[in-house]
């Protein structure tokens, strides 16, 4: 879905967005098509708006949804599957957010579920790992944002780039923190290991985004640090100057 030498924008709206903030899809889909030879688009709104969000998408920009249970369908209030999702045009599901892993406890076995069932519909998961603030100053970030993508990725992969992770330190999301291009090389390389080790050569293929306070003022580092294949935003994708202004660091 993705071609690996493009670097994939993804926007997590998260709980943010009624009807009218479709307009700002509207506008980022107008826009997005400018960089299509350098970067493939997302916007995961919430799943309410996820029909709205493809009616006004077009061609240039993908719509996800943040979030799919493991089961096709069933008796599990409040939740959507992944075959709703690919049932609204949605391509992409973002899973094992640190909210989703922290407020419904969700573990690595609970995501990599959630992944598998993703690919079973043709979804493209986004797997999301991070490490807190205590775990880096200790430094055990490394050890444990390999082993959470080890054990949260599916077995095995029947093409390549069919899924895609993302790493977000904890304590940089939504606090204005980011970490430094050097962390984050050493982090997407450990990263970039594990998935070859797991993978095999098809682990060269699946991008490795970073997510955690990116704006347009730190995009162009972040975007062009080592192994990064690309970002996912949250606070800055809500509005379509800002997710542009990112887009535009390409
Ligand atoms: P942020 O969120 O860009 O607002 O820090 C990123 C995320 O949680 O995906």
């Amino acid at each position: 879905m993705t071609e690996k030498n493009k670097k994939l924008i993804a926007g997590n709206w998260k709980m943010n967005g009624v009807q009218a903030a479709l307009k700002e899809i509207e506008q980022i889909a107008a826009k997005v098509g400018d960089y299509a030879d350098k970067g493939t688009f997302l916007i995961c709104p919430p799943a309410t708006l996820l029909a709205g969000a493809r009616a006004v998408a077009g061609d240039a920009l993908h719509i996800g949804a943040q979030d799919c249970h493991s089961a096709t369908s069933g008796a599990f209030t409040g939740d959507i599957s992944a075959q709703m999702i690919a049932d609204l045009g949605g391509s992409f599901v973002i899973v094992g957010h640190s909210e989703r892993r922290e407020g419904h406890n969700e573990s690595n076995e609970a995501v990599k579920a959630k992944a598998e069932a993703a690919l079973e519909q043709g979804i493209k998961p986004i797997i999301c790992c991070g490490e807190t603030l205590e775990q880096r100053e200790k430094g055990e970030a490394i050890g444990f944002v390999t082993q959470q993508i080890a054990d949260s990725t599916p077995d095995r992969l029947s093409k390549d780039g069919e899924i895609a992770i993302a790493y977000e330190p904890i304590w940089a999301i939504g606090t204005g923190k980011t970490a430094s291009a050097d962390d984050v090389a050493e982090m997407h390389m450990a990263l970039r290991k594990t998935l070859v080790d797991k993978f095999g050569d098809r682990g060269h293929t699946i991008e490795i985004l970073y997510g955690g306070s990116v704006k347009p003022e730190n995009a162009n580092t972040l975007l062009h640090t080592q192994d990064v294949d690309g970002a996912l935003v949250g606070g800055a994708s809500l509005k379509a100057e800002s997710f542009l202004g990112i887009v535009a660091a390409l």
